[in-house]
């Protein structure tokens, strides 16, 4: 089998090692992470994505879909790298509180087409990382505290299998394909299009609000205040910044799921604190979400922790708070519970998550040594929590040389390994983070 082979099988752009922009389509979002791919395919159809995975069955290669590289693991040497940017199309169903969407959307474009409607969908903190990226790992949400997991509203996929046919996966037509997809990762099928409900939302309320760093110890405790109390249409969550040559900052950033007034309550606790940097909590349009947390859109490299913590004590809050988070850029403890931590029939792998908070742990990761740095850093505060971290970690959280088991009870990891063997025997679809690893 040869690569004229591949550049015949398909219609869209394939790109091959000494190609001219062969260097640059096969980087990642996460620009720290290295990428040797076979090479990279951007699939302009569905029958594009069987094609490939025809083609690499036939030559014993193995396929990763990767539309942005947010979740990027560097496990992809000698794969064939699926772009599936082209594969777009939003489709909102107002009356039946439906989209549709191909598998390259990203969430600001959902969000964009739904928030006119009063609906919203599942989006995480980022526009711009894929719908169905996102959703295949279980996708932890502004709203996940009222809905659950972005994959728990899934209703379908439309996909091809590791077989190379393609078909459409529902709860009744395949429940174990359809079970494993809704939190499992991308190591069951290549997925081409998913349709999932999305939820009222007429008026959205939130913001971040900013302190200088001296500041830190009443932010803290008034976040945990208001966590203690907050009902599940609201998320909070809290942040120490670091950026180079400013001094440190921290903030709270929050979304409501409801009206203004009652979205000023639940967080007047924060007007205590003085000296604000800024304050921008307001109405939020449902298309501006991603402006809450403003993370960068563009590609970075960086270096992730993420631990989910079974409660806050002296020992967290010295780990968390006691000195500078250099050469971390940002800490954030993200409010979770509410639905997430229910268990509730027909859900997905990810969940239910009885841990109340998320620590998340970012670095930029510019040259081997920061980055080693950063990575030394996570580990003395994961070292320094103790007890208190649980061990498991949401799948769309999970970093570079960490495994997918850290992500599921053991009940869930075995059906899921079971589940790979089974439609996968020949590993030709790889994950970012393999369930069999
Ligand atoms: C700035 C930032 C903010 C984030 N915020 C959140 C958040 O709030 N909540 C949250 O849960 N996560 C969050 N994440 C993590 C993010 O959800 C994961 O990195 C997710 O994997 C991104 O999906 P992607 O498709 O854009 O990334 P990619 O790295 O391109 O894809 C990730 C994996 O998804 C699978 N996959 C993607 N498309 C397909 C397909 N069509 N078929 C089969 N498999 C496929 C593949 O296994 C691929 O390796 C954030 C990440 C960043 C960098």
């Amino acid at each position: 089998m040869t690569n004229t082979d591949l550049r015949s099988a398909v219609k869209g752009r394939v790109l091959l090692p000494g190609d001219d922009g062969f260097e640059q389509a096969s980087k990642a979002w996460n620009l720290a992470v290295e990428q040797r791919v076979a090479a990279v395919v951007e699939a302009e159809d569905a029958g594009d994505v069987a094609a490939v995975v025809g083609y690499a069955r036939r030559s014993g290669l193995a396929v990763s879909a990767q539309p942005s590289g947010h979740g990027a693991s560097g496990d992809v040497d000698g794969v064939i790298l699926l772009r599936t940017g082209r594969l777009g199309g939003v489709e909102v169903n107002p009356e039946e509180r439906t989209a549709r969407v191909g598998a390259g959307v990203t969430w600001g474009r959902v969000l964009a087409e739904a928030g006119p409607h009063g609906l919203t969908g599942l989006a995480g903190s980022s526009p711009v990382v894929s719908v169905t990226g996102y959703t295949l790992g279980g996708g932890l949400s502004w709203f996940g505290r009222k809905h659950g997991f972005a994959a728990d509203s899934v209703r379908a996929f439309d996909l091809v299998t590791a077989g190379g046919e393609r078909a459409r996966v529902t709860a009744d037509s395949d429940p174990d394909l359809f079970w494993a997809l809704r939190g499992g990762g991308g190591d069951f099928a290549l997925v081409t299009a998913v349709e999932f409900g999305l939820h009222p939302a007429p008026s959205l309320y939130g913001g971040r609000v900013m302190w200088p760093g001296h500041r830190t110890r009443e932010v803290f405790d008034a976040f945990m205040e208001i966590t203690a109390e907050a009902p599940d249409e609201l998320s909070v969550w809290f942040n120490r910044m670091q950026f180079p040559q400013a001094p440190p900052m921290v903030a709270v950033d929050a979304a409501f799921l409801g009206d203004e007034a009652e979205g000023r309550a639940l967080l007047a606790r924060l007007d205590k604190i003085d000296d604000v940097i800024a304050d921008k909590r307001g109405p939020v349009a449902v298309a501006d979400l991603g402006d809450i947390t403003a993370e960068p859109t563009d590609p970075v490299p960086g270096r992730s922790r993420a631990e989910l913590l079974t409660g806050v004590d002296d020992a967290v809050v010295e780990a968390l708070l006691g000195g500078p988070i250099e050469p971390l850029m940002g800490l954030q403890l993200r409010h979770l519970g509410g639905a997430l931590a229910a268990s509730r029939p027909g859900a997905g792998p990810s969940g239910p998550v009885a841990e109340p908070y998320l620590l998340y742990m970012l670095g930029a990761a510019i040259n081997p040594e920061l980055s080693a740095a950063v990575g030394g850093k996570q580990a003395w505060v994961v070292e320094e929590l103790g007890a208190r971290v649980s061990g498991r970690k949401p799948y769309t959280m999970l970093g570079r040389g960490e495994r997918a088991e850290a992500a599921f009870s053991a009940e869930a990891i075995a059906r899921l390994r079971e589940i790979k063997r089974d439609r996968d025997p020949e590993g030709v679809l790889r994950a970012n983070f393999p369930i069999l690893a």
